[in-house]
């Protein structure tokens, strides 16, 4: 019913029983005590209804509101509509919370709600990892009480003198784990909140310093031939010198200068070349004994002036699984190492063979050896335990990179074992599922 006609009908209602008292107190010469009767039962019916109005809004259990006529039947049922009104509204805000709630937890980064006195509202499951808070444990507590170190602190004073300003993220280490670090970024939120982004940036500082020590390490690789050839060349263009031709052993350096980077960068080319290989090595089978038996020829034109013994040890069916360039790069790499860095007159000895349903390839030779301390790092590129050695011997330092990554991607890994003044033993091990059998011949 519209709201007009409402009051129309009461009005009409409480005329007519107006007109109902006045008639029967003029029946009776009674009028006033009528009308007083009249006003009675009505204040009386209005009461009633009132106290039922305030037990159902106060009742738990009736979703209804109690029956009535009239203008009462009227407030009952504007009132229950309202609240329907109100429980479908409440239930759709509900809804909207639960859904920015799972977009939250659904973030990446770890996400801290706190209020602008740093008190935590909520966070997300990546918080409770990356920062190490509890829920709804901490609820409340400040986060400046929980994160104390001075680089947040400072942004989140920053961010409470300028909150309209958008911070530069911050780094720091979590609170978890010292040798992870957090970067976290600020951001104002509704109602002077703040809402505290934080996310595991460890391995992008460890790509990023590594690129660094990478460039680093090239220049000076590269530096120190080409201020060999520069002094060289300084000399020759010295008016003093009179024009005169380089002496045979100057050109021998500079030959050898030559020699060192040329290698160098063809290292660098062949890494970023395996860096970059997709290849399936399934899709290929490397004829290893084949490659062992060049490798055995080139070994010897290195040992010429070593004297070393070496002896091949060659299962001559064992054949894998692989990708050839790089394998041979990896065999030729451990056995011109043990060829350099062991003393004249050494014993070497390559074995390729299975074992444990493995095919195994090692390089074993009973040179100086090498100090434990180094073990870990001999496969960082450009990590030489004795640099000057290294250099005189043509070594770029980029070798067991190389083996590194060509046995990653042939499901491998090097393993060094050395005791000083005994030797060294360089080897590893491919998987049963690599091995691959040599075709027999038809008859
Ligand atoms: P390099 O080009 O300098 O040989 P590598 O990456 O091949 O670089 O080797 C890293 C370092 O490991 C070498 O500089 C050397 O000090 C050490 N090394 C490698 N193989 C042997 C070995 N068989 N015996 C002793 N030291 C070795």
């Amino acid at each position: 019913m519209n709201q007009p006609s409402q009051y129309i009908s009461a009005f009409s209602r409480f005329i007519v029983l107006a007109c109902i008292a006045v008639f029967i107190g003029w029946l009776f010469d009674q009028i006033l005590l009528v009308f007083v009767i009249l006003l009675a039962g009505l204040f009386a019916w209005y009461s009633y209804n009132l106290i039922r109005l305030n037990d159902w809004l106060w009742s738990k259990k009736n979703l209804y509101p109690p029956s009535s006529n009239g203008i009462w039947s009227e407030v009952f049922d504007g009132i229950y509509r309202l609240q329907k009104k109100n429980r479908s509204r409440r239930k759709e805000l509900g809804q909207v919370l639960k859904r920015f709630r799972d977009g939250a937890e659904a973030l990446p980064d770890a996400a801290v709600v706190v209020q602008s006195n740093g008190q935590i509202l909520w966070c997300n499951k990546l918080a409770r990892h990356v920062f190490g808070l509890r829920w709804p444990e901490d609820t409340g507590l400040l986060i400046t009480n929980l994160l104390r170190h001075p680089n947040f602190i400072e942004q989140f004073h920053q961010q409470k003198q300028h909150p309209d300003m958008a911070e530069e993220p911050v780094l720091m280490p979590s609170p978890i784990d010292r040798e992870s670090t957090i970067e976290i970024r600020m951001v104002p939120y509704a109602l002077g909140q703040l809402l505290i982004l934080g996310r595991d940036v460890t391995q992008m500082q460890r790509l990023n310093q590594m690129r660094k020590d990478f460039i680093a390490n090239v220049s000076h690789e590269l530096r120190t031939p080409l201020t060999v050839l520069q002094g060289y060349l300084e000399m020759m263009q010295d008016p003093e010198m009179g024009g005169a031709l380089p002496s045979t052993r100057a050109v021998g350096m500079m030959s050898d200068q030559c020699d060192r980077m040329f290698n160098l960068v063809n290292q660098l080319l062949v890494l970023s070349r395996i860096e970059a290989n997709r290849d399936n090595v399934y899709e290929h089978i490397v004829d290893v004994p084949a490659m062992l038996m060049l490798l055995e020829k080139e070994a010897e034109q290195l040992n010429l002036d070593r004297q070393h013994t070496i002896t091949f040890n060659v299962d001559q069916n064992l054949l894998i699984h692989g990708l050839e360039d790089e394998l041979r790069s990896a065999f030729t790499n451990l056995v011109k190492n043990a060829i350099r860095y062991t003393p004249n007159g050494g014993e070497i000895h390559v074995c390729w063979c299975k074992q444990d349903n493995q095919a195994k390839f090692s390089v074993k030779d009973n040179g100086d050896g090498i100090e434990v301390q180094h073990l870990s790092r001999l496969t960082e590129r450009f990590y030489r335990v004795d640099k000057a050695r290294s250099r005189s011997t043509g070594g770029s330092g980029l070798g067991l990179s190389i083996v590194k990554h060509v046995l990653a991607h042939h499901k491998s890994q090097l393993e060094i074992e050395s005791e000083v003044g005994l030797g060294s033993c360089f080897s590893f091990e491919f998987p049963l599922d690599l091995i691959a059998h040599r075709r027999k011949r038809k008859a």
